[in-house]
């Protein structure tokens, strides 16, 4: 953001006094430690700010400071909506698109207030008024970081925020392996240590909580559902609702399973298709290299993301997506 933009964004946020941050639809990691990050940070400023979400999130991600504060506008539309009608800036946090989430955009685009944009996703929409946005960034939190160091507030970062950026820095790269991680991801951690969290604590809140079920789900996924596709560096795993169901699927379970065929020689595209409640098949697609799955799941599953991870839906059946998906491989793969 250019300097005299910048200036106004701060006039913005320091003069607002009832704000909202909203983020996307089954937020994960990065999408709730940005969110309470900015929101404890507000808090400190003394600022009247709540978090709306629009619908539940894992468990794994209920242990942050703020998190009971938390609206989820699918469980209590009414009481989002009051917050909403009395606020005078809206914060919309690593997502880019109202699409993304669903029935609660077209209440906030109709909202005349002004909106501000934070995300590191390709390609945003032109819906906000403030755009503190960078698609190398490595997550949402390096941008909210910067964002608290540029408004003069680094010393009000506490553990309590430093813990809530260090998830989504963690679980956005991969515990930082991915092409996005750089010398400022490390320095960025660097002085989130400094106010005391412990990176054990913090990975294990997130990744040793699985149940029992989960964990069968994965190993069942991996032996009995991963299928390489003939002839090309793809793999794909596909769950139906039922096997989802045999495992008492629970949100959250199949995060990061989509990663792990990477694991094999040579594999550079891997794709989860879940069937889901919602009569919708959703779509988890990661690269490596070149190889733009933003682009391919913006082309042909109304969906969007990085270049190396995306995600979008497919409203035929389990077998359709995937039998559409064997079709278009080999030229992603090119
Ligand atoms: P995941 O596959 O883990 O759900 O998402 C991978 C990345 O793509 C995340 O950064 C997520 O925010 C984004 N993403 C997931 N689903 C969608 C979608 O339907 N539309 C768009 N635009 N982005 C998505
Ligand atoms: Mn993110």
């Amino acid at each position: 953001m250019r300097k005299d933009s910048f200036l106004k964004f701060e006039k913005a946020i320091k003069s607002s006094k009832n704000s909202v941050i909203i983020t996307h639809w089954s937020p994960d990691g990065d999408a709730m430690g940005s969110s309470l990050a900015l929101y404890l940070f507000l808090k400190k400023l003394k600022k009247n700010v709540t978090v709306i979400v629009p619908n539940q999130y894992p468990e794994f991600l209920k242990w942050m400071k703020g998190d009971k504060q938390v609206i989820n506008f699918a469980e209590n539309e009414k009481k989002a909506l009051s917050v909403l009608n009395k606020c005078d800036l809206i914060f919309t946090l690593d997502f880019n698109s109202f699409k993304r989430i669903e029935k609660l955009g077209e209440i906030v685009e109709k909202i005349k207030v002004p909106k501000v944009l934070i995300d590191h996703h390709q390609q945003p929409d032109n819906y906000a008024d403030y755009y503190f946005h960078d698609v190398k960034a490595c997550s949402t939190c390096e941008l909210i970081y910067d964002l608290i160091v540029g408004l003069g507030g680094k010393k009000l970062i506490d553990k309590h925020i430093a813990a809530c950026l260090y998830t989504g820095l963690m679980t956005d790269t991969g515990s930082f392996r991915y092409t996005s991680v750089t010398a400022k991801t490390h320095l960025v951690i660097g002085e989130l240590l400094k106010t005391g969290i412990v990176p054990e604590q913090i990975h294990a809140a997130i990744y040793d909580t699985y149940s029992e079920d989960r964990m069968r789900l994965l190993g069942y996924a991996l032996s009995e559902k991963m299928t390489i596709v003939k002839d090309l560096p793809v793999a794909y795993i596909a769950l139906t609702n039922k096997e989802l169901k045999e495992f008492n699927f629970k949100k959250g379970d199949t995060e990061g399973v989509v990663n792990y065929p990477f694991s094999i020689k040579g594999i550079k595209i891997c794709v989860l298709f879940n069937e889901s409640d919602e009569g919708y098949i959703k779509i988890s697609f990661r690269s490596k290299g070149k190889i733009d799955v933003n682009k391919f799941a913006r082309s042909y599953y109304s969906g969007g993301g990085h270049i190396n991870a995306a995600g979008g839906r497919s409203n035929e059946s389990l077998d359709g997506a995937v039998s559409k998906f064997i079709g278009l491989a080999a030229d992603l793969v090119k």
